[in-house]
């Protein structure tokens, strides 16, 4: 279980995008952030990842309080917008980069990575450097890079916003089922409300730095908490 207990970010007084945040998430669910540009979905990921410290709160794994270690001493795997491939490396190496530092014995790296790569249909792709790879295709390298580490939380944000509209919604349906699979909790970050509703077991809608409802999207979409939450996710009124 992930737990996040009064989370508050404070850049300088006039930026605070995350305040006052508690929530938690279990195995086998899958939280989305919604909200718009700027509202702070990023920054409580990279506080979650290590990548920032929270102002204030903590941040909790399988009731471990991780506030305070390096992004490496987590056990969460991200799958970044950009996908974040090292361009120099094959596809392999990209996948296989997750568990460098952590001494896995070689016939293990091999056997992960025969596994995650039937999985996710890149065998044909795994001596290729990402440049030679489509959209789409870096799209599964990342999304490989993060299953095969086999984290205890997964963070993904916006992952899909780099593809076009018909490839964006048949990989909706795939990332949903695969990470269900996974048995981790995980935090997806979407300013899409199509995307939040469909691949969700609970959504939180976040607004300038506030959560404003943290629900099932069938709860958000028929019973909004307020104006904004409705105007956000296109309730009727
Ligand atoms: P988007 O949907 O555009 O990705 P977001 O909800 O992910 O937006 P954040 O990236 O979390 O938003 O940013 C929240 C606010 O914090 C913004 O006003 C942003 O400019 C500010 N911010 C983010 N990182 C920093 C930083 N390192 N230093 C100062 N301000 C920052
Ligand atoms: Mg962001």
């Amino acid at each position: 279980m992930l737990e996040l207990r009064h989370l508050n970010k404070t850049f300088s007084p006039s930026v605070v995008p995350v305040k006052d945040l508690s929530l938690s998430v279990k195995r086998g669910e899958f939280l989305t952030l919604l909200g718009p540009s700027g509202c702070g979905k990023s920054t409580v990921l990279r506080m979650i990842a290590g990548l920032e410290q929270p102002t204030k709160g903590q941040v909790l794994i399988q009731g471990e309080d991780v506030t305070h270690k390096p992004p490496g001493d987590r056990n969460i795997s991200m799958v970044f917008q950009s996908y974040a491939l090292y361009p120099h490396m094959t596809v392999a190496d990209n996948i296989a980069s997750a568990l460098k530092l952590r001494k896995i014995p070689e016939e293990e790296v091999r056997q992960r990575l025969r596994e995650v790569s039937h999985f996710l249909g890149l065998e044909a792709l795994m001596e290729r450097k990402p440049s030679k790879l489509s959209g789409g295709q870096r799209q599964r390298v990342a999304v490989a890079r993060a299953l095969v580490r086999r984290p205890s939380v997964f963070l993904l944000d916006e992952p899909l916003s780099n593809l076009d509209a018909l490839l964006r919604e048949n990989v909706r349906a795939e990332l949903k089922q695969l990470f269900e699979s996974q048995q981790a909790p995980v935090v997806y970050v979407t300013h899409d409300q199509t995307e939040a509703m469909t691949l969700s077991t609970k959504v939180a809608v976040l607004n300038d730095g506030n959560l404003q409802q943290l629900d099932a999207p069938h709860q958000i979409y028929a019973e909004p908490a307020n104006q904004f939450v409705a105007g956000f996710v296109g309730s009727p009124q």
